[in-house]
């Protein structure tokens, strides 16, 4: 899924841009945050781009195109990604178009985030207030004064693509005012509408789970599947045991049996033995006696 987000400075286009990462698996592609890294990092578009962004001025179309030409080819961005913050011109939108073009990328939707102005102002104090008390740096273009520049250049420069995207019937418009999750959900049920994601797309949670929970089925499977031929290989061995002690028996049984037999025979032998004695004997004596 290719999505833009569209939308003036302080909408909310980031806070959303992350929970759609989280829930579709898609990267965030904000050539804000990539321009700020450049600048902190002192690389030559960082240098060229400092002092327009402090001023809350826009960075050269060509910069920027670049920079997002080269990212949409990492491969993380494969399965799908959400522009925040690109395009923010006209001639921004049709390089796109170009490169997604050539890419053989297809952009799935446009939602725009309109807000009120005056809320605008108010929702940038309060985040900067907020930040400030948690420690943390607020960003040099994010003071009232500036956000007041950023806010003409959107008006001027953006906002022309409004017109541009609802012509090539891209263009959804969400009440960007709601709550966050409210707008998350109408996001949803607009990418939904326009088919660029499916109806069984759920919190990424879910579908986070689903493979985890078949590779956990998949690792019992083989484990199982492993111990079977050890099981199988046991039970053969088994009757192979089996015959071996039938057979020690057998040979037990057998001597056993020849023992009894031979003892059987040794008994009669003797009791016949002893029978004829005694048959003969009284008579020998009887002789000897009769002798005498
Ligand atoms: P953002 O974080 O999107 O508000 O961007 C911060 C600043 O980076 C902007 O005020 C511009 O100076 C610069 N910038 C970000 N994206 C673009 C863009 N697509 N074209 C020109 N400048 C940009």
């Amino acid at each position: 899924m290719r999505i833009i987000l569209l939308g003036p400075p302080g909408s909310g286009k980031g806070t959303q841009a992350q929970l759609l990462v989280q829930r579709y698996g898609i990267v965030q592609l904000s050539t804000g945050e990539m321009l700020r890294a450049a600048v902190a990092a002192g690389t030559p578009v960082g240098l060229k781009a400092k002092e327009i962004m402090a001023s809350g001025g826009l960075v050269p179309d060509e910069v920027v195109v670049g920079i997002i030409s080269d990212r949409i080819d990492q491969p993380d961005a494969r399965n799908g990604f959400i522009l925040d913050g690109f395009p923010r011109t006209v001639p921004q939108a049709e390089a796109l178009d170009e490169l997604l073009r050539h890419k053989h990328l297809k952009l799935d939707a446009v939602i725009e985030l309109r807000v009120n102005e005056s809320a605008l102002l108010n929702r940038v104090e309060t985040r900067v207030a907020q930040m400030r008390e948690r420690g943390e740096e607020v960003r040099v273009d994010d003071t009232p004064e500036v956000l007041t520049k950023r806010l003409a250049s959107y008006r001027t420069q953006t906002e022309p693509l409004i017109h541009y995207y609802s012509e090539r019937r891209k263009l959804s418009t969400i009440d960007g005012m709601m709550a966050i999750d409210e707008v998350t959900r109408a996001v949803h049920r607009q990418l939904l509408a326009l088919g660029a994601v499916e109806p069984k797309t759920h919190a990424r949670s879910a579908a986070k789970s689903a493979p985890a929970k078949k590779a956990k089925a998949t690792k019992t499977a083989t484990k199982k599947a492993a111990k079977k031929p050890a099981k199988a290989a046991k039970k053969a061995a088994k009757p192979a045991k089996t015959a071996k002690k039938a057979a020690k028996k057998a040979v037990k049984g057998a001597k056993k049996a020849a023992k009894k037999t031979a003892k059987k025979t040794v008994k009669k032998a003797a009791k016949k033995t002893v029978k004829k004695g005694s048959k003969k004997g009284p008579k020998k004596v009887t002789k000897k006696r009769a002798k005498r």
